[in-house]
């Protein structure tokens, strides 16, 4: 349960909901007389590749400033997935995809953090991309080519060599990630894999 300390209406200490009797996952102001919720947010991305290469783009923003990530942000109300990862796109590395070219790939929650996860993949034919403003450069790299030392978000790169091994193979599952403070996990969810393969990608982090 994300903490949530005062109420952002009306400023007063929040309480734990109790609802017959049962403590529920979010908060409760007195005053206002209603729940305070705080529902996780949903990250969008989509890895764009050319060949064997992936997009990635060079963070002009806080956090992580100057360190490659994936292109992807919030989802913002009235988009669907895709088109948020698409907007992403447009925004981050000036790659025009209308989200129908979208496919899910992969989905996730990252717990601790309250953030829900949406990938989408989809290929391109040539590596043209442009910094938009909230980056300062981006790039289609191989595996061996993409900054690994420079990287934003390290915890991720499991996801992101799992794409890398996709594209080496040529077939895409798609990928349920789940990631605690301790554990981060990848298991394949498409039909294929309905014996239950799922691999435990690092015990601890
Ligand atoms: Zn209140």
């Amino acid at each position: 349960m994300v903490e949530l300390s005062y109420c952002p209406e009306c400023g007063a200490r929040l309480r734990r909901h109790v609802l017959a009797g049962e403590p529920r996952k979010h908060w409760f102001c007195a005053v206002c007389d209603a729940p305070r919720h705080a529902h996780p947010l949903i990250v969008v991305t989509c890895f764009v590749s050319c060949g064997q290469r992936l997009l990635w783009i060079q963070r002009n923003l806080e956090p992580q400033r100057g360190l490659w990530a994936i292109p992807g942000g919030y989802l913002e109300s009235g988009e669907t997935l895709a088109q948020g990862a698409a907007r992403e796109l447009r925004e981050e590395a000036g790659v025009l995809l209308p989200s129908q070219r979208l496919q899910l790939y992969m989905t996730g929650a990252i717990t601790f953090i309250n953030q829900v996860y949406v990938g989408f993949r989809a290929a391109v034919d040539t590596p043209d991309c442009l910094p938009g403003a909230e980056s300062l450069d981006c790039r289609f790299f191989s595996r061996d080519e993409c900054p690994w030392d420079r990287v934003a978000y390290p915890e991720v790169n499991d996801s992101i060599r799992q794409v890398y091994d996709d594209l080496e193979r040529g077939d895409f599952g798609v990928w349920e990630a789940g990631m605690s403070e301790t554990r981060y996990t990848l298991r394949e969810v498409s039909q294929r894999a309905a014996k239950g393969v799922s691999k435990d990608v690092r015990g601890s982090r």
